[in-house]
């Protein structure tokens, strides 16, 4: 974990992805914490701006992380034709509440973080993604999100779970059983959205979470973002919509270009949506045969 060396910092994770690691060069280390969950650090890198790093793994940094925050949130959302209420899943840096209070036809956001010390020290130090939290729109709760679901029923019209990767706090969120709390919090015709990995790092593993997920959603797929700070230079999102019938490539909300300026989206159009679908043979074979 003390993975600063000589100004560099390595993102060394030898269970989730053995063998290789992305470094960053290191400004200047902003502050570094062990809260009650995780290994909390904050640097400020020469080419990648600020960066959060949760238990030596990069969370966001601030010359990438649109194109995740964007992604998560406007893939469903747009998916949706009306998403009222909302409800995050993790999020601590407040980037994904950013983009989801942005939405016309969001009403109301709920989200539960499970580490308080995350919320304020994004506050500090990544205030352009901590925006998030000062909506009217949204209510924040501290607590673990599987706990939280447990609790509420037929409420939600889409659930997007920002998670860190599983390993830490984050591991009940990727489980089958998650999924099935995630749909009785739903409302009819819901949709959740999910932090679900990397192709290139573990194929396998993608399939096992669509296929959890797929035990309690009808639809299931599987689409793409490039964020270059994140292990092979991009992540990918498990959606599952309760509607059968829905095709989650064509969003049913299109913004056009002057609405996408008025947004301020700047990765996400409705184009790349249903590009993001578009996935290589041999991952295309492997997931959904
Ligand atoms: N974009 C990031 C990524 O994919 O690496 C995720 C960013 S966000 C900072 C992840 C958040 O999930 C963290 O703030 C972490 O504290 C939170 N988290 C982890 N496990 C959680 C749980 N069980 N319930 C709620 N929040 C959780």
């Amino acid at each position: 974990m003390d993975a600063i060396s000589n100004c560099w910092f390595s993102e060394i994770q030898d269970e989730l992805w053995p063998g290789q690691s992305f470094s960053l060069k290191v400004k200047q280390l902003l502050h570094r914490e062990k809260s009650k969950f995780q290994d909390i650090q904050l640097v400020e890198t020469e080419t990648y701006g600020r960066c959060l790093i949760l238990d030596g793994i990069i969370q966001c940094t601030s010359r990438d992380e649109f194109s995740y925050q964007e992604m998560i949130s406007f893939l469903p959302l747009c998916c949706h034709p009306n998403p009222e209420k909302v409800l995050i899943v993790g999020g601590g840096d407040g980037g994904v509440a950013r983009e989801v209070v942005k939405h016309p036809m969001v009403k109301e956001v709920h989200q539960v973080e499970i580490d308080d010390r995350v919320v304020e020290l994004s506050k500090k130090y990544l205030p352009g993604m901590a925006c998030g939290f000062e909506s009217n729109k949204l209510k924040l709760t501290i607590g673990d999100g599987f706990d939280y679901m447990k609790n509420h029923k037929n409420e939600f019209d889409v659930i997007i779970t920002d998670s860190s990767d599983p390993i830490g706090p984050a591991v009940s969120l990727f489980q089958e059983n998650y999924y099935g709390l995630l749909k009785n919090a739903l409302k009819e015709g819901g949709i959740v959205c999910s932090q679900g990995g990397s192709f290139w790092l573990d194929c396998d593993y993608v399939k096992k979470t669509m296929n959890g997920c797929g035990l309690h959603f009808p639809k299931v797929a599987y689409a793409v973002t490039s964020v270059p700070s994140y292990p092979c230079g991009h992540i990918g999102f498990i959606i599952g919509s309760l509607d059968a019938n829905k095709c989650l490539q064509d969003p049913v909300k299109k913004f056009d270009p002057r609405e996408i300026d008025l947004l301020n989206l700047k990765y996400y159009t409705s184009q790349i949506h249903s590009a993001a679908f578009s996935l290589p043979r041999w991952v295309e074979k492997h997931l959904y045969s």
